[in-house]
This record gives C-alpha cells, sequence and structure tokens, in this order.
C-alpha cells in the first residue's frame, strides 16, 4: 500500500476518500483524509479520517465502536483521491443506517438482482396471461422444484459434451428456474450469501 497521493493539489491538504464495502461494493460513506489520517488508516488497519467539522483526526466509530476495518487502498488516475475497501463494523452512518445514503448494506448482483425483481412482479400477478413465471408459479412450488431438477440434469448432460453454446443455455436456464424457486420459498440469492459467508 506504497502510494504518491497528492495532498498538495489541495490549499487544505485534505484528499477526499471513497470508503466501499470491500464485499457488497456499496459506497458507505465520503470522508477526508491529510497524510496524519492516511498513516494512521496504514498502520491501525482502521480508517482514521480528518473530520473538517472538529478540526482534527477522527477515527471512524472511537465513540459508537462501529470502526471500518481496512481491507485495501487504492489512489487514483491522477493522484487526488482514494478508494478505500472496508469491513464495517456496524452501521457506517452515524444516523443509524447501514450507508450515508440511506441505503442497507445488502448485495447487489446486478442483472441478476433486478431479474429476481422482475420474478417476484410476476409472483404478485398470478393471473397474467403472457407471462411463464406467473404460469409456473400457479402450478405450484413442486411444480418449479422439479423443473429446477429437470434443468440440473441438463446442465450435467451438456457439460460431458464440449458444445459450450448448450452447456451456457442450460446454465441459464438453471439459474432462472433457481431464482424462481428461491422466490417460491421467499428467498433471494442474498440469503444464499450470507449462509456462504457464515461457512466461510
Ligand atoms: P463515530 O466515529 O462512529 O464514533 O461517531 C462519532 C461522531 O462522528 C458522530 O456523532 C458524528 O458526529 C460523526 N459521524 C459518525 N459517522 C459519520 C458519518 N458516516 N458521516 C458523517 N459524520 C459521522
Ligand atoms: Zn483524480
Ligand atoms: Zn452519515
Ligand atoms: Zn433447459
Amino acid at each position: 500500500m506504497n502510494m504518491k497521493i497528492d495532498f498538495e493539489k489541495y490549499s487544505d491538504g485534505l484528499v477526499p476518500v471513497i470508503i466501499q464495502d470491500a464485499t457488497t461494493k456499496n459506497v458507505l460513506m465520503l470522508g477526508y483524509m491529510n497524510e496524519d489520517a492516511y498513516l494512521k488508516t496504514s498502520e491501525e488497519k482502521k480508517v482514521t479520517f480528518f473530520s473538517r467539522s472538529k478540526q482534527r483526526l477522527w477515527q471512524k466509530g472511537e465513540e459508537s465502536g462501529n470502526f471500518l476495518s481496512l481491507v485495501s487502498m487504492a489512489v487514483d488516475c491522477d493522484n487526488d483521491a482514494l478508494l478505500i475497501q472496508v469491513n464495517p463494523q456496524g452501521p457506517t452512518c452515524h444516523k443509524g443506517t447501514d450507508t450515508c445514503w440511506g441505503e442497507k448494506n445488502t448485495s447487489n448482483f446486478g442483472f441478476i438482482s433486478a431479474l429476481e425483481n422482475v420474478i417476484e412482479q410476476r409472483r404478485n400477478d398470478l393471473e397474467n396471461p403472457d407471462s411463464y413465471v406467473a404460469s409456473l408459479f400457479k402450478k405450484g412450488i413442486n411444480k418449479i422444484a422439479q423443473k429446477v431438477g429437470e434443468e440440473a440434469v441438463e446442465v450435467v448432460i451438456e457439460a460431458k459434451d464440449d458444445n459450450d453454446d448448450l452447456f451456457l443455455n442450460e446454465s441459464a436456464d438453471l439459474l432462472f428456474h433457481y431464482l424462481m424457486l428461491l422466490q417460491a420459498k421467499g428467498f433471494t440469492l442474498s440469503d444464499i450469501e450470507k449462509v456462504l459467508i457464515d461457512r466461510h
């Protein structure tokens, strides 16, 4: 973590720091560091800022216990901003929310999460005549579970071939129907991720 940071670029010597959760990748807060704050953070492996309101070094969590455990630091393209990845010990915002933008610090799987939302909407719209997902939800959980089993077998079959296109398509079928099964049981991929993290 030996980096050239251009503290002199700013008249007050304070470099903006984006704090990102190392696992979920959510942005937790924005702070500022002078060189002393940076050195203390490097040494103690807990994030210390320079507080502009307190006008002193401020170790995040010093009162609340909600420290930010350091995972990695990276300087941007022109050395005047830091991206720090952390494992937060509790909610990051002093207002009690996980992030300073009032969000929950849960995982986001990008398009897969958007797909989970669509699947949830279909489950609340069972009479939709144009929806395969709605019609499968209507048939019930046993039917969905059976589809997961069938798609899993198809993945196994295609794994033995070397047709990548078929393998990827059957894998997509499996994941899609598995997302439906999770939804039917009242869960999402995040719940499975939690189990895996706890095991790790
Ligand atoms: P803490 O560092 O968590 O012990 O909080 C001490 C004080 O720092 C709080 O009372 C707030 O004034 C301030 N503070 C804590 N967290 C934040 C934050 N995420 N953004 C801005 N100010 C904060
Ligand atoms: Zn920059
Ligand atoms: Zn906040
Ligand atoms: Zn299939």
